[in-house]
C-alpha cells in the first residue's frame, strides 16, 4: 500500500488524512502540538453551506455555539446590513472541530504522531504539507512564497451584542489598513473581537482603534497570528522521487475578503488526499473547482483595500442605492461569489438601474 505523510493535524491535515485513507493510502500524520485544536487561532465562523460541503468528514451540528443570521458592515461611517430569516452561518467550537476531525482520521486508520515537529525528516514519498500559514514543508521544498499576509489580533471579551445573531465588520483603511475589524458573538454574553491589517502595518494600532470604537477599556492580552491573503503560484510538485502537495493555509487556500480558510482549505485537502501520488492532478482539480471563487474574493479584497475611507463610504451609499443589501440578504453566498452573479443578479441590476425588468 502506498504511504502518505501528512504534516499538521489542523482541519486541512486531518481531512487530507481521511481522504487519503479512503483512497487506499497508508497514512501517518505528524503534529507538533500534543493534541489537535491548540492553540485556537480562529473566530469559528463558518457558512452553513460550507459546513455542509464537509459533511463526509464532519457533523458540524455537534459543534455549533451560535447561529448567525447576517452581518452589519460599516464602511467607515456608512452602515450596510445583510440579514436572513434563518441561519446563514454558525459560530462553532473550532477546537472541538479540530479534535473531532483528528479523531476521525485516527479511527479510520491514520497513525497520529502528536508532539512531533517535522523539519526535514519527511517519512514517505508522498507528502501533504498542511502545516499552516508559515508552512515549513513549503519552505523546505522551495515552493513560491505567499506574497500578502494579514497580521491579526483577537480576544474573547464579555459583551452583550444588540443582536447576538448578527456579526459586525468594520472596514476602514485608515484604521484597519488592508483588512478589517470584527465582532463575532459567541453567545448572549461574550464575543470574539478581532482586527486584521495587511502586513507590514501594525495590528496593535488597529486593536486600539477597535477597543476605542467599542468603548472597551480593559481586556485580556489579544492573541496574534497571521492569515495568508493569496494562494501560492504552485501548490504541488514532484521533488526528486517525492510528490509534495500543500493544502489549507499552507497553500494559501483562503478567502482574501475575510481570511476564512477552514472551508476552502478543507475542500482542497480532500482533493489532496485523493491525489497524493499525482501533484499535477491535484493542482488542476482544486483550481478548477475553487479557483474562480477564490480569485473573486481576491478581486473584491483588492478593490476594497485600495480605497480611501471617503471612497468606501461613497461606495457603500452607491450599493445601498442599488438595493444590494436586499439582494445579498436573499441571494448572498459567504463562500462562493460566483453563485451570486447569475441571472438573479443581472435582473436585480437591470431593475434597479433602469427599471427595465
Ligand atoms: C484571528 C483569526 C480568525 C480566523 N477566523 C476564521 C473563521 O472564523 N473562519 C474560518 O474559516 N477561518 C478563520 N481563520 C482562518 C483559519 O483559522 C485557517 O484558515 C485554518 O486554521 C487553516 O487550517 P489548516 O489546517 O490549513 O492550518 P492550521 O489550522 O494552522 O493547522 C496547521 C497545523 O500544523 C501544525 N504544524 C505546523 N508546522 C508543523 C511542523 N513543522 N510539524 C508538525 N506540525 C506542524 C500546527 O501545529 C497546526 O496544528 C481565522 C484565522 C485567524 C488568524
Amino acid at each position: 500500500m502506498a504511504k502518505v505523510h501528512v504534516i499538521g493535524a489542523g482541519p486541512a491535515g486531518s481531512i487530507a488524512a481521511v481522504s487519503a485513507i479512503r483512497s487506499g493510502f497508508e497514512v501517518t500524520v505528524s503534529e507538533e502540538h500534543q493534541g489537535a485544536g491548540m492553540p485556537r487561532n480562529c473566530s469559528g465562523l463558518f457558512s452553513k453551506d460550507g459546513l455542509e460541503s464537509l459533511s463526509k468528514f464532519l457533523d458540524y451540528r455537534k459543534h455549533v455555539l451560535n447561529p448567525i443570521m447576517g452581518a452589519r458592515i460599516s464602511f467607515d461611517n456608512e452602515l450596510f446590513s445583510v440579514k436572513r430569516k434563518g441561519p446563514v452561518a454558525f459560530v462553532c467550537d473550532r477546537s472541538g472541530i479540530d479534535r473531532a476531525l483528528a479523531r476521525l482520521a485516527e479511527s479510520e486508520g491514520a497513525k497520529m504522531n502528536f508532539g512531533e515537529r517535522i523539519t526535514s525528516s519527511f517519512q514517505s514519498g508522498n507528502i501533504i504539507g498542511a502545516d499552516g500559514p508559515l508552512s515549513l514543508t513549503a519552505r523546505h521544498f522551495g515552493f513560491p512564497q505567499i506574497k500578502k499576509h494579514a497580521g491579526t489580533l483577537q480576544a474573547q471579551i464579555p459583551y452583550v451584542a444588540e443582536d447576538p445573531h448578527m456579526i459586525e465588520m468594520h472596514i476602514s483603511n485608515s484604521r484597519f489598513p488592508g483588512f478589517f475589524a470584527w465582532v463575532i458573538p459567541q453567545n448572549e454574553t461574550c464575543a470574539e473581537f478581532g482586527v486584521g491589517v495587511e502586513l507590514p502595518h501594525r495590528p496593535i494600532l488597529a486593536w486600539n482603534h477597535l477597543m476605542k470604537l467599542k468603548g472597551i477599556e480593559k481586556t485580556q492580552k489579544p492573541r496574534g497570528f497571521v492569515i495568508p491573503l493569496s494562494p501560492r503560484k504552485c501548490t504541488a510538485k514532484r521533488h526528486g522521487a517525492k510528490n509534495v502537495l500543500l493544502a489549507g493555509d499552507a497553500a494559501g487556500q483562503v478567502k482574501s475578503t475575510t481570511g476564512g480558510g477552514v472551508i476552502f482549505g478543507g475542500m482542497c485537502a480532500a482533493i489532496a488526499g485523493r491525489h497524493a501520488e499525482n501533484p499535477g492532478r491535484y493542482e488542476f482539480e482544486w483550481r478548477l473547482r475553487h479557483g474562480a471563487d477564490l480569485a473573486l474574493h481576491r478581486m473584491i479584497h483588492s478593490f476594497i483595500s485600495s480605497r480611501s475611507d471617503a471612497q468606501l463610504s461613497a461606495f457603500c451609499r452607491r450599493i445601498k442605492k442599488l438595493n444590494l443589501d436586499s439582494y445579498l440578504s436573499h441571494h448572498g453566498h459567504m463562500d462562493r461569489p460566483t453563485k451570486m452573479m447569475g441571472p438573479h443578479f443581472v435582473a436585480h441590476m437591470l431593475r434597479n438601474i433602469w427599471g427595465v425588468v
